[in-house]
């Protein structure tokens, strides 16, 4: 696919070369022909006349010069024949040494070392014809996912297909390499003021890409994203981006389009670069964050809608980063998970929680947040089990809440790790309930203890004019599959009256204070006379969360 690549000055010098023993060859051949031609128009007459009886013996010195011209002939047209053999095989032996190294093995696509010198070369000739070059960046969405499943066959399997796809979802004339693991790069020229052309072969791209591809007898429906550049028509080669910039760029606008909801092309603009400057410097404040202690557990009240006592807390991380200030986990969560740090933010947010919870009356609860992400690891269980007797905290009032998209990544997975928590004595808990897909079928195959209605369901209710309809549903289902009911999001006294109507519940929400910190929660719990009579008191070396006023301290 593409043109051919422009070549090497190393490879020009073997030419030569090979050439120059042709000629020295060659010449050796002619040499001899002259000379037998010499030798042998003296002999012929000789020999004629020898032959007629007019003449002596023909002279024995011409006659062996003769004849060993002619096996000098004989010689070298065979010599030069070998070497022309001998080259030609050299040369289709580079050739395919040279195809190997520029090939991917797997896929058959052009390779990482490849591709950037064939755009180059496109560049040059789509700028030559007043065209322009688009760059796509292709990759794969949840690739590692993939893999982590169904094994790296099955991965391999998948990028055979998907390259053969994109092979056919591209121009003829288009250059198309694997770069990375999972990322593609395509070019190929376009009219510069035609890029709905470029938008179509794009979305092309990713439809061919989404179609299923069965492997060992599963289907997998894998998704894209792609970013594309575009090149200058300017025969001004100096301003104009050459391949590697082209790649970059186009590299910027696919990890736009990831962060947006990946599935979908971008094409790049020039500010996507600072988005993702900032984005570079939040990874590595959130990295350096997590080693000097900057993420903490705030906590929410849980409170018995019946009767307004606290029954426990939810702990909500909360980053206090000397940059940015108090960061919300919408924020930092994500990309925690996203660069694979996000067991060890939650095992430090929940060894600091464990040792504030502690200091607690021991009827109250403590119920944390799980990604789905630590679901996967299948040493889960074990660590929460080693984090509890660390601190002592009894499993009965952990509480772990896990959301619906939890049950979507590997349920068989999910279901062993669940069953291995409650036999420690953890309770489960299923949060943000409505939200996501699960079926009636997984709500009774996984032993939850409590279901959380989602904040906005609440919410719609509490709305002037609004339906609780979905909570009296969510609730009754509840009381079906015989599980206790927690609503969140509760902000005003209208919404507990109608919720304390549908049944015995539990609440949380802003009507019973927003997350606190660990000091504030203590103090507050101090004035309510619910703190641990046996606990020891927090340390006053201002540890994070654990520290308290001397005020508080008495309280306890
Ligand atoms: P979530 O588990 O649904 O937590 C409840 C969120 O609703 C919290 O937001 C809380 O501050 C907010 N909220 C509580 N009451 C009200 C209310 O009355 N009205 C409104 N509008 N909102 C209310 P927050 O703390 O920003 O947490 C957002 C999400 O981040 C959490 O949703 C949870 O999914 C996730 N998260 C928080 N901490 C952790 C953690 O340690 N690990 C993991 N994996 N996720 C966490
Ligand atoms: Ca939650
Ligand atoms: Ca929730």
């Amino acid at each position: 696919m593409g043109k051919t690549v422009e070549d090497s000055p190393e490879k020009e010098k073997k030419k030569l070369g090979a050439a120059e023993r042709d000629i020295v060859a060659l010449g050796i051949a002619v040499a001899a022909i002259i000379l037998f031609v010499g030798a042998a128009g003296m002999l012929m007459p000789q020999v004629v006349q020898a032959w007629l009886g007019e003449g002596e013996a023909p002279d024995l010195m011409l006659t062996n010069a003769v004849l060993l011209n002619i096996a000098l002939l004989i010689f070298g047209w065979r010599r030069y024949n070998d070497l022309q053999r001998e080259v030609a095989e050299r040369r289709r032996a580079e050739e395919s040494a040279r195809l190997l190294a520029e090939t991917d093995e797997l896929t058959g696509c052009l390779n990482r070392r490849s591709g950037t010198p064939r755009i180059d070369a496109n560049l040059l000739a789509a700028r030559q014809t007043g065209r322009a070059l688009a760059v796509f960046m292709i990759d794969l969405d949840n690739f590692k996912q993939i893999n982590d499943l169904n094994g790296h066959q099955a991965g391999d399997q998948v990028l055979t297909v998907i390259a053969e796809r994109l092979r056919d979802a591209v121009p003829k004339d288009a250059i198309l390499a694997r770069i990375g693991g999972d990322e593609f790069v395509c070019a190929f020229p376009h009219l510069a003021d035609d890029r709905e052309r470029v938008d179509q072969i794009a979305s092309g791209v990713m439809k061919s890409i989404a179609a299923p591809i069965e492997v060992n007898g599963l289907f997998l429906e894998p998704t894209g994203s792609l970013g594309i550049s575009s090149s200058c028509t300017s025969d001004d080669g100096e301003s104009c981006p050459d391949a590697d910039t082209l790649i970059h760029q186009a590299d910027i606008a696919m990890y736009h389009a990831k962060k947006h909801g990946r599935d979908c092309h971008f094409w790049f603009e020039p500010q996507m670069e600072d988005e993702l400057r900032f984005r570079n410097e939040l990874e590595s404040s959130i990295r350096r964050g997590i080693v000097q202690g900057e993420f903490v557990p705030f906590y929410e009240q849980q409170v018995d809608l019946e009767t307004g006592e606290i029954t426990g807390f939810e702990m909500l991380a909360r980053w206090q980063s000397p940059r940015y200030g108090l960061v919300s986990p919408d924020v930092f969560i994500p990309i925690a998970e996203e660069i694979d740090l996000i067991s060890e933010l939650s095992e430090c947010l929940i060894r600091q929680a464990l040792k504030d919870a502690k200091g607690w009356d021991p009827r109250l609860t403590l119920s944390v947040n799980i990604s789905p992400l630590q679901l996967r690891d299948p040493w889960f269980s074990q660590r929460l089990l080693h984090l509890l007797i660390e601190s002592g905290f009894p499993a009965q009032r952990l509480e772990i809440e896990i959301t619906e998209s939890c049950l979507h990544e590997n349920i068989g997975a999910v279901r062993t790790i669940v069953s291995s928590l409650k036999n420690q004595g953890i309770r489960i808990s299923l949060d943000d309930f409505g939200t996501g897909y699960s079926s009636l079928a997984q709500l009774r195959s996984l032993p939850f203890d409590r279901l959380k209605i989602d904040r906005s369901y609440v919410a719609e209710m509490s709305r002037e004019g609004g339906s609780s309809d979905l909570v009296e549903a969510i609730i009754s289902l509840g009381k079906g599959l015989e599980l206790p009911i927690t609503a969140e999001g509760i902000e005003d006294a209208n919404a507990v009256e109608m919720l304390r109507k549908l049944g015995h519940l539990k609440g949380q929400g802003y009507l019973y204070g927003h997350p606190e910190d660990g000091a504030t929660t203590r103090k507050r719990l101090a004035e309510l006379k619910l703190l641990s009579p046996t606990a020891e008191k927090p340390a006053d070396d201002g540890e994070q969360g654990g520290d308290a006023e001397p005020g508080q301290r008495k309280a306890s």
